[in-house]
């Protein structure tokens, strides 16, 4: 018999209406899904955190805990599902993407636009197909499931805030679709690593995520980078990763910080596409800056928090931050 864990941190899925707005309310999610039989020949076990959180409230710690909650049932069950808000659901996923080396399970997180209780809850199919997903042997990936989709953990992000079309990856086909039929596209996969179970537990460390923004992109910017320490930046550039050339401040202090060993890695604005050198203004390799090729913002910035997490040094983790590590990122 297959053992399934579900993880349950909060979000919606098992929130109530309350005076003041929708809460988690403990036992609630338990009691909801106590009469579901979803998988058939599938022992399912319940961890529900003690502090439920709307997932606006997500900390490092929360990674920490789910971290080890993981590992330390590892060996016992086949597959786990993260119950969470979808809120920041991309960002945990792309943490434990990274974080959790070597997996050869299914970690599979969903949640709903509205919860249980609502008669018209997208919940129960979230939670069923994340359970089918999770009963997968050859899943060895971070993954959501969400409206009827399976998508890869650290290429998905939250797209709406009121369809139940709540999470997209643009640049990454899914991996599975749950029609009538469950279209499993196995082909897109991770293949089962050679690695064995090693999960890094991620550290706190000093990234700024710094937007571009016509008419925004002032001294007060190239000021901040010049005085603050920092361990790394994620730059969102425009289009295929180009800066304003022209604003020199700008420049120097993006490259003051290269020479300080900031990491500075560059990923473009625009939702579907990467950052390439095609034009004079997308050249940031000459600045030190590093290609973070098509990785979403929330990739980009667990990708750095994991391996900063890590005994690597810094040009090892600049290497890394262009290589394809779990599916983030599109090369060639
Ligand atoms: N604010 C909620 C959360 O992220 C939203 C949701 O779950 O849909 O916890």
């Amino acid at each position: 018999m297959r053992k399934i864990l579900i993880i349950y941190t909060g979000g919606t899925i098992g929130m109530d209406y309350t005076p003041h707005g929708l809460q988690p309310v403990a036992g609630l999610f338990k009691s909801q899904i106590a009469t579901l039989d979803p998988v058939k020949d599938v022992i399912v076990d319940l961890l529900e955190y003690e502090q439920l959180i709307d997932s606006s409230d997500i900390r490092i710690e929360h990674w920490q805990r789910m971290i080890k909650d993981i590992s330390d049932n590892y060996d016992q069950y086949n597959g786990f599902v993260i119950i969470h808000g979808t809120d920041t659901m991309a960002y945990t996923a792309s943490v434990l993407a990274f974080a959790l080396r070597g997996l050869d399970k299914p970690v599979v997180l969903t949640g709903s636009q509205l919860p249980l209780v609502h008669r018209r809850s997208d919940g129960w199919s979230n939670l069923i197909d994340a359970l089918f997903a999770a009963s997968r042997d050859d899943l060895h990936e971070v993954a959501i499931a969400f409206n009827n989709k399976l998508l890869r953990g650290c290429r998905a992000q939250k797209v709406s805030t009121y369809r139940f079309f709540g999470f997209d990856s643009v640049d990454e086909e899914p991996l599975a679709e749950f029609g009538i039929q469950i279209n499993w596209f196995n082909k897109r996969w991770l293949k089962a690593t050679r690695f064995s179970f090693a999960p890094v537990t991620p550290q706190n460390a000093k990234i700024l995520d710094l937007s571009l923004r016509p008419g925004f992109t002032t001294d007060f910017i190239a000021d901040t980078l010049n005085n603050t320490e920092l361990d790394a930046v994620v730059l969102q550039t425009y289009g295929s990763g180009n800066i304003p050339m022209g604003n020199q401040k700008l420049v120097e202090a993006l490259k003051n910080a290269v020479a300080r060993g900031v990491i500075i890695v560059n990923i473009t604005q625009v939702n579907e596409g990467r950052v390439s050198n095609d034009y004079a203004s997308s050249c940031l390799h000459d600045l030190g800056i590093v290609s973070g090729c098509d990785m979403t913002i929330e990739a980009a910035l667990a990708k750095l928090m994991v391996l900063m997490s890590s005994k690597m040094s810094k040009e090892t983790i600049k290497n890394a931050m262009s290589e394809n590590l779990v599916g983030e990122l599109t090369t060639g």
